[in-house]
């Protein structure tokens, strides 16, 4: 693997929390992805609702196949731009370690249960599970991972919360927030694979579920340009039982265009700016980004999938039922914290004060996979919802 000179080099890494001896055969980015890949939180990405719940259907995307898709994409796109893979890949396999049950609705109730004790953020907890919730390692804590994939996991953060961990961890992760610099152009290009990636799956999976159809995406003029190529192309594809074949056809060209879009715009960025090294990216403006005119095209596909998918009302009754689900387990966490396992203030003799319970309990709920969150649900409260 060939790195520009702006790209992360494993051998110039801020490093880690515990300083660890190097290994052979494999780079400190590279061990980061393996000891992602390994973790219990990765594991359980497989039973975590990306847009419909797990039970619904065998083929609709899960967190686990879309971080997948999204670190397939940035690998591609790192490749043609001379950027680190094995860090892409990392951060990407990582970036939704922290997602609760039931996709963002799970997100927003646990945040609502949380608002007098800190609130609940996923990208926060993201790095909560890999610098402090897993714990498989005698000398610590959490994965021990380097800075530049602590980094790129830190997608998001408030202000209040970046003060926190500033200072806990000073000039660490959370500095940028504060003072307005950039992450590698390595996180940021998992960012833009991250939307790349779902804007394509959820309207696969919508149409699959039957929610839009394709007929409706004849709006959408990004879809729709590319969906009459590809029938000029492969004009068999207009039968109506070759549907689906054009439907995939038109994803994957569209997926295609905005790679090579975002391959472009950002080369022509970085030949303008010329950072010398990783570091000097992080003193500029973003550089991984779409064309002014492919931004443009994109967002009324993100429109669209917001007005017809995400808040469609067969979406938002099962989302309504999952956020009770959330606030129920919350409130009987908090009622009866021996309700938790060990580690979660179970058997813990005395749990510090409220605030720090109510954080084991969101770590605890925040872990839980789809299915063992409505199982759990039912068992405290007799309800059945969900399954
Ligand atoms: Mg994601």
């Amino acid at each position: 693997m060939t790195l520009a000179a702006y790209a992360c080099d494993p051998a110039l890494s801020r490093g880690r929390r515990y300083p660890e001896d190097p290994v052979p055969i494999r780079t400190d980015f590279q061990r980061d992805r393996d000891r992602i890949v390994h973790s219990s939180a990765f594991r359980r990405l497989v039973y975590k609702t990306q847009v419909f719940l797990n039970h619904e259907g065998d083929l609709f995307r899960t967190r686990l196949t879309h971080s997948l898709e999204v670190a397939q994409l940035a690998r591609s796109i790192a490749r043609a731009l001379q950027l680190n893979e094995d860090l892409v890949e990392a951060i990407a396999l990582a970036h939704d370690l922290g997602h609760t049950p039931f996709g963002h609705a799970g997100q927003d109730a646990l945040n609502d249960c949380m608002q007098d004790y800190g609130g609940f953020e996923h990208n926060l907890q993201s790095l909560r599970v890999v610098d402090h919730l897993e714990r498989r390692y005698p000398q610590f804590d959490g994965l021990n991972l380097t800075f530049e994939t602590r980094e790129g996991i830190l997608k998001h953060c408030a202000r209040t919360n970046a003060q926190m961990l500033e200072a806990q961890e000073p000039g660490g992760v959370a500095r940028r927030f504060l003072d307005g610099t950039r992450p590698s152009l390595e996180a940021q290009l998992c960012n833009l694979a991250d939307e790349i990636a779902y804007n394509a799956h959820d309207v696969d999976d919508g149409v699959r579920s039957g929610l839009i159809t394709l007929e409706q995406l004849q709006e959408v003029a990004l879809f729709d340009d590319i969906r009459q190529q590809v029938l000029k192309d492969h004009p068999h594809l207009v039968d109506v039982n070759q549907q689906r074949r054009l439907l995939y056809a038109t994803i994957r060209r569209m997926l295609s265009e905005q790679v090579y879009d975002v391959i472009a715009a950002t080369q022509s960025t970085l030949a303008d700016t010329r950072p010398q090294n990783a570091d000097a990216v992080r003193q500029l403006g973003p550089m991984l980004r779409f064309s002014p005119a492919m931004r443009e095209r994109e967002l009324p596909l993100k429109r669209f999938l917001l007005q017809n998918l995400y808040r469609h009302p067969q979406v938002m009754e099962t989302m309504q039922q999952a956020q009770q689900v959330v606030r129920e387990l919350f409130a009987a966490y908090m009622a009866d914290p021996a309700a938790m396992p060990t580690p979660f203030g179970g058997s813990a003799p005395v749990v510090a004060d409220e605030t720090s319970l109510a954080r084991s309990v969101a770590d605890y709920i925040a872990g839980m996979t789809d299915r063992f969150a409505a199982r759990e649900h039912e068992r405290l409260s007799g309800k059945r919802l969900l399954m």
